[in-house]
Parts: structure tokens; C-alpha cells; sequence
């Protein structure tokens, strides 16, 4: 019996978690709350307007965790409530239809809601208060049925002390001087989830940018400003980008981003207020280390704009029905920072970024568990905001676009977003909005990409037969099956370099071992399997010398060559210094150079060692560190010598 080499994801206490029973729809809900900074404290009400589902049942169950809860009324008058810290028992006596549940409350929440103050310790900390909701934490700070499927419009009012400022969703309604304080009163009219009700109060500062007519607001605390454009300045572009992206203009009459202290994610996406962590905020000069997933996921401030601002449109307008649809919200704003790359800055650094992620969760597959994307059996919703959910979700999209080509998978997710705005869908709604489309039928590929877990590792094999003018490649499909992992059926482009032309064959993969041939003119210079890296794949490809020469020299995809450099340097042989060394000079895609270099620092030799010197320092600070590595290798004193200079004066701190 094959036992899977994968650790489990369930846990003695995981179970199947399906959304709870719904016994009304919330229609609105206006929240009234002071916050007391010294007590860490909120005291108000939360007045839900709802709609029973099934009339005559006689009461309510609304979700408030840990709450003091004073009184309780219904449509004006005062009802005995049951309360057991979790649960709100309110009756509903009387007529049926549309009533107004007021619930006075007052609490210190353990979740949801956060406050910072400085102390000894750090003394610049900032005085605030802000909530954080999302999964299911909205209920220790308002009651509400707590789960994503449940939407309305909402209204925040709250009372600060004055000289501090609260930003919340949607429109400023007014804000007024009392004697003691400010009041702010804030309405969103698009109805949203609970997690996405979000308020942040504190001493801001603001700058306002506008992209086609809609406000964008940056608020942060004064000692940022020299730094703000450089965390926001791209989100008009962004905005405009995502528009056109997903067909769909930006939903909102304005965008908040608010940086506040000790914020325990990177971002929140609450609805047209998003609120962001002040880690980000990259230092003058250091843009080129903060290249979109350059150093590490996460650590660029425009991939995190970018991220969230994608929120807006997968997650906001369109909202995942329960947990484990949350590849919905999260696979999409992933894969929209990518194809945000992109527009700005080309497929090169795109397929880099998305090879990146892929990297991560590889290593959660490989080093934690293995799991489906959809999957229902968790301890706690957090569980399944995973690298599964987020970069492996990322590759199906891409994977999907592959499939359906760029115009039918755009105008499939204009059409989701379109059929589902303001309401919420699942995994199947998604599949059957890009079948919609496009003709095709996708329940096979939904199956094997988000039902099932895994992705395919290929070995393949290439031999040419002069006589017969053929090549050959045999493809096996080696990943362990027994967890359930399936054989991948996919495209996949297969491509021949043949006296100067790049032939490019699509064929479908689909069996655990499969033989091609390809007639061909001459005998290929170049043979490249899914060279513009369609595919989320591990991949065993062992080529000959030549091979991997002229890959790097004449491939026309710059992973292809990234991937060639870095093979040739396995070699180990002085006979790949002047295809480095080359390359290492003349390409034009930074990583392949960055490759390059760290293939000579591998081969160790004196002649690689020549080469490298003989390149120089490179102008750019992410091909430096590349240099920087490549040179660890030596002991020599020229090498040394470079290294002490970029330990002493190199400008990027990564470099140092
Ligand atoms: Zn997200």
C-alpha cells in the first residue's frame, strides 16, 4: 500500500464546517459607539433593521461574543432577551415582516477591535483604535449574524476625543465639535459583509490623490509623510488598471487606505476603507528593493496596494458565500497584483512574481500539509488563508486563462463580478460564469484545480531521430496519487527552436505517461516544455550541454533562460563561462542576468572568478546581490575586496 509522503491538514478537532442556518436577512445595521482610549473600551448600540426568513418563529439568534449587553428592543419597545455570551436570544412578538432590533451594549473586546498607546518601551507608538474583523470577530465588538453571506448597508457613528479622527466605510455623513469630543457619522449604502464593517479612529494626516472621479484618501500619522507617495502613489494607476481588468468600474464613491499601529496582517480590505500596516513604508531610494515580491512576499507596498485595492472588486462587490470558498476573494486579489505587474511591468516580471509565490507554497505542501483549495474541514476559518488558498489559487486563475484565452477568461470575470455584485458566490458560480463565456466545459478542470489537492510533476525525456526527422518527448507524470492527488489534465505549449524559428505545438496532457512526436525540418537548437510558464508544475528535464546553451543564448521567454543560466551552473564546467559571462552582461531581463551571475559564482573555478570580475558591479541593486552571492563563493582577495566595498558603502541595505 503507498502511503502519501504529505502530512494531513486535519486536526482531532478539525470538522466540516457548512454555513449556519439563516433565520433573517440583515438589511441594515447602524452601529453608535464611544471609544474610551484609557479603558480600551466601547459602550453604545447596534441597531440591526431585518427581515425575518421564515415569519412566525417567534424569535432571533444573533451572533455577540462577550458583549455586556444592557437592553434589548424591537421596533421601539423594550423585550426580555436570553444571552449566553455567544448567542443573542431576542424575541420578536407581534406582527412579522421588516423589524428594528436595538441592542445596548457596552465592552473591552478580546478580538475585533484593537487599541495602542505608547509606552515606555516605544514611546513614538500611536494612540488608536482600530478593528479587525475578518473572519469572524466583527461579533466582539457589534452583534450581528456574523457570517459573509449576510449583507447590508451599514452606519457608523463615534464619539473620539477631540482631535482624533475616525475613518470608516463609505460617505462622511457629518462630523461635529461637542463639548467633550467629535462625533464622526459615517454611511455605506452597498451592501456589505460583517467582517467588512470596519472603523479606525486616531491623529491622521492626509493626502488625496483622484482616479476618474473617485477620491482617494492616504491616512497616516504625520512622522510618514515624506514616505506616503512611495507606499500609495501607484493606486490611481492601480484603480485604473483594475478597472479595465475586470470590466468593472471601481464600485465606491471613494477609497481609504489608513497605516495604523501595530496592525496585526499587512492588510484589511474593509469595504472602501482598507486598512494597512505602517511596516511598509519603504525608505527613499529603496523602490528597486521593493520590486513587486522582490525580496519577500508581501514586503512591497505596491503589491499590497495593489492587493487590496483588488479586494474591492473579489471580496467586496463580490463576497465568498462561506470559508471555504475564500479562494474567491483571495486567489483573485492575489492573481490581480500579478496581472497588475503585468500592465506595469511586463509578463517577464509577472511569470518571476508568480514563480515566487509558487515557491511558497510549495514549501507549505512540502514542509506542512497538502489540501484541496476548497475545502471544508478546518479547526478555525483563519486555517484556510493558506498558501494553498492564496499563491496556489493564484496559479489555477492563470492556469484558467490559459485554457480560455486572455478575451473569453476577461470577459468571464466581468460577468461574474457583474452577475454576483453585491451578493455573494461560490466556486461553482465562478465556473459556470466561465463557461458562460466560453462554450467550454470546466467542471473537469474545477475538479482537479480547487476540489482536489496537488499539481503535477513532470519528468520528461527528449531524443531526436535524424533519419525520421523526429523529436520525441516522453512525459511522465510522477507525483504520489494516493492522497488523492489527480494526473493533471492540461495544456501544456511545447517548443522547438528550428534554424532560427520558434515552433510552438500545444498539446494535452492527460495520462501518467505519455510519448509525443514532432515532425520537424532540421534538428531543434532549443527544446522548451511550457516555456512561458502556464503551468503550476514541478518539472525534471534533463538536457544536454548544447541545449542549455542555446536556451539561454535564443529562448524568447526569460524564465526559459533564468532556468538555463541557472542549469549551466550546475554543470559545473569552465565550458559555461562564456554563455554566463554573456549573458550576465548583455541580457535584458534582470534575472537571467541575476541568474547568470550565481550560476559563475557555483561553477567556483578561477576562469569563473575571471569572468565575474571581468563583468563588473552591476548598476542595479537586486543583479548586485545576485554578484554579492555568486562572489561568497571565492576565497580570493579580489573578491573579498568587492564584497568589503558593498559591506561599507553599498547603498541598498539587502546588497549590505
Ligand atoms: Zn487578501
Amino acid at each position: 500500500m503507498a502511503t502519501s509522503s504529505h502530512r494531513s491538514f486535519r486536526l482531532p478537532e478539525s470538522k466540516a464546517h457548512y454555513a449556519p442556518a439563516r433565520e433573517f436577512r440583515t438589511l441594515h445595521r447602524k452601529i453608535e459607539l464611544s471609544v474610551d482610549f484609557q479603558k480600551k473600551s466601547i459602550s453604545g448600540s447596534c441597531t440591526l433593521v431585518v427581515e425575518p426568513i421564515r415569519q412566525g418563529r417567534g424569535e432571533v439568534h444573533i451572533d455577540a461574543r462577550e458583549l455586556d449587553v444592557s437592553s434589548c428592543t424591537v421596533d421601539g419597545a423594550k423585550v426580555d432577551f436570553e444571552y449566553d455570551d455567544a448567542l443573542l436570544t431576542v424575541p420578536l412578538p407581534g406582527k412579522s415582516g421588516v423589524r428594528s432590533i436595538k441592542v445596548e451594549y457596552s465592552a473591552t473586546p478580546k478580538e475585533g477591535l484593537y487599541f495602542t498607546a505608547p509606552d515606555a518601551e516605544h514611546p513614538e507608538k500611536e494612540v488608536q483604535a482600530w478593528t479587525h474583523s475578518e473572519p469572524e470577530s466583527a461579533r466582539f465588538w457589534f452583534p450581528c449574524h456574523d457570517h459573509p453571506s449576510d449583507k447590508s448597508s451599514s452606519e457608523m457613528v463615534v464619539r473620539v476625543p477631540r482631535g482624533f479622527r475616525v475613518i470608516s466605510n463609505g460617505r462622511l455623513v457629518s462630523e461635529r465639535e461637542e463639548a467633550d469630543g467629535a462625533v464622526f457619522h459615517w454611511r455605506e449604502d452597498t451592501p456589505h459583509s460583517s467582517y467588512l464593517t470596519s472603523f479606525i479612529a486616531g491623529k491622521f494626516s492626509q493626502i488625496t490623490q483622484e482616479v476618474h472621479g473617485v477620491k482617494l484618501h492616504y491616512n497616516f500619522p504625520e512622522s510618514k509623510r515624506a514616505d506616503v507617495l512611495r507606499y500609495f502613489g501607484e493606486t490611481p494607476r492601480i484603480i485604473e488598471v483594475l478597472e479595465e481588468l475586470t470590466g468593472t468600474k471601481y464600485p465606491y464613491e471613494k477609497y481609504d487606505q489608513t497605516t495604523v499601529q501595530d496592525f496585526i496582517a499587512g492588510g484589511e480590505e474593509n469595504l472602501n476603507a482598507t486598512t494597512l500596516s505602517m511596516n511598509y513604508y519603504p525608505e527613499a531610494g529603496t523602490e528597486e528593493d521593493f520590486q513587486p515580491m522582490y525580496s519577500n512576499p508581501f514586503s512591497s507596498a505596491v503589491s499590497l496596494v495593489a492587493h487590496e485595492a483588488a479586494h474591492q472588486w473579489y471580496g467586496d462587490w463580490v463576497t465568498c458565500s462561506d470559508w471555504c470558498h475564500a479562494w474567491i476573494n483571495e486567489a483573485w486579489a492575489t492573481y490581480l497584483e500579478s496581472l497588475y505587474t503585468e500592465r506595469s511591468r511586463g509578463a517577464d516580471q509577472m511569470r518571476w512574481e508568480m514563480r515566487a509565490r509558487e515557491v511558497e507554497y510549495f514549501e507549505e505542501d512540502e514542509t506542512q500539509y497538502r489540501r484541496p483549495i476548497v475545502d471544508r474541514e478546518y479547526v478555525w476559518p483563519h486555517d484556510v488563508f493558506d498558501h494553498t488558498t492564496y499563491r496556489k489559487g493564484a496559479s489555477m486563475l492563470h492556469e484558467l486563462r490559459y485554457l480560455m484565452g486572455d478575451e473569453a477568461f476577461f470577459r468571464g470575470t466581468a460577468e461574474f463580478l457583474n452577475k454576483h455584485a453585491k451578493a455573494c458566490a461560490d466556486t461553482d458560480d465562478m465556473r459556470k460564469a466561465m463557461e458562460a463565456v466560453s462554450g467550454l466545459q470546466l467542471e473537469e478542470f474545477f475538479e482537479q484545480s480547487f476540489l482536489k489537492p496537488g499539481y503535477p510533476e513532470f519528468r520528461v525525456e527528449y531524443a531526436w531521430d535524424d533519419a525520421a526527422k523526429t523529436a520525441t518527448l516522453r512525459v511522465k507524470q510522477e507525483q504520489d496519487t494516493s492522497d488523492g492527488t489527480p494526473i493533471f489534465k492540461l495544456p501544456c505549449d511545447i517548443v522547438f527552436y528550428v534554424g532560427g524559428a520558434r515552433k510552438q505545438f500545444r498539446i494535452m496532457l492527460g495520462s501518467a505517461e505519455q510519448s509525443l512526436v514532432f515532425s520537424l525540418d532540421a534538428k531543434p537548437s532549443v527544446v522548451e516544455f511550457d516555456p512561458e510558464r502556464w503551468l503550476l508544475k514541478k518539472l525534471k528535464f534533463e538536457k544536454t550541454f548544447d541545449l542549455l546553451e542555446n536556451q539561454l543564448a535564443q529562448s524568447q521567454d526569460a524564465w526559459s533562460r533564468s532556468e538555463a543560466a541557472t542549469a549551466l551552473g550546475k554543470t559545473v564546467s569552465d565550458r559555461a563561462i562564456p554563455a554566463l559571462k554573456s549573458a550576465s552582461k548583455k541580457e535584458q531581463f534582470w534575472d537571467v542576468r541575476a541568474c547568470a551571475l550565481r550560476a559563475l559564482g557555483e561553477i567556483g573555478s578561477d576562469a569563473a572568478l575571471a569572468a565575474l570580475l571581468e563583468v563588473g558591479v552591476p548598476s542595479e541593486r537586486r543583479v548586485r546581490r545576485a554578484l554579492a552571492k555568486a562572489l561568497g563563493n571565492f576565497k580570493d582577495e579580489r573578491a573579498r575586496k568587492i564584497l568589503i566595498g558593498f559591506l561599507e558603502g553599498d547603498d541598498s541595505p539587502y546588497v549590505r
